[in-house]
């Protein structure tokens, strides 16, 4: 069979175009690793909270983290498995992030992190870190409330259930019932949300708050305030 000679000026394949809609759609799920940790800023107001099942797979790469309905229907992982851990889920924009991401917050840490159940409902704008006491994700996580000072978000929210729903392979409108939230609707992460919908972000905040400046200089003065706070400086 004569080769076809290579040709000249091939165009880029589509599936490598970016589509800046499609990528909204994909927010990863994020939680510390170590004791350094990260700061991020709340995009969500409210800790979405569900009880899920951990499913080992053959191997760790199908490792898979479901939701549990028992409080809704028959789960069908209840029968499979006999852990049941609650996790908490917000929409959260890691320091220097482009992108936001859903932080998981373990029960423990919602537990001891009384700064965050007290906000919850308000979070937008607040400033955590988040770390482990020890290197590993097995290690307690452990939530850290920033100063008083709140910043103000330039993402906008993260549709939580749409993101999760597609994780997990469920309708939405069933994690709406299991949560008793409709956390983040038309967020980030919303197929039916469209670019010019959420093209200057923050559009759920009131316009004045909407004008404040973006989140790096934010986090400049975060630091300024709180290496002052910590040496005692004052203002
Ligand atoms: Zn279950």
């Amino acid at each position: 069979m004569p080769e076809q000679p290579p040709e000249p000026h091939r165009p880029r394949p589509p599936l490598l175009r970016p589509d800046p809609a499609r990528a909204r759609l994909f927010v990863q799920t994020w939680s510390p690793g170590d004791r350094r940790g990260r700061q991020l800023l709340a995009l969500n107001d409210l800790v979405v909270g569900a009880y899920t099942h951990f499913l080992p797979g053959e191997f760790k790469r199908d490792d898979r983290t479901m939701p549990c309905f028992r409080e809704l229907r028959t789960c069908s992982h209840c029968g499979l498995v006999k852990n049941r851990r609650w996790k908490g889920f917000l929409g959260a924009q890691l320091e220097g992030g482009k992108k936001p991401v859903i932080l998981e917050v373990t029960e423990a840490a919602w537990e001891e992190c009384e700064d965050l159940r007290r906000l919850d409902g308000q979070l937008r704008g607040w400033a955590w870190s988040a770390s482990r006491e020890k290197d590993g994700r097995r290690s307690r996580m452990i939530l850290r409330k920033m100063l008083t000072l709140h910043a103000a978000p330039k993402l906008p929210c993260v549709d939580v259930l749409s993101v999760l729903s597609r994780m997990w392979l469920c309708d939405r409108a069933e994690l709406v019932a299991l949560t008793g939230t409709d956390e983040g609707a038309g967020g980030w992460g919303d197929p039916s949300s469209t670019e010019s919908r959420h093209a200057n972000g923050a559009t759920d905040l009131p316009p004045a708050q909407s004008e404040q400046p973006a989140p790096k200089g934010e986090w400049q003065r975060l630091r300024a305030a709180q290496g002052g706070v910590r040496r005692d400086r004052g203002h």
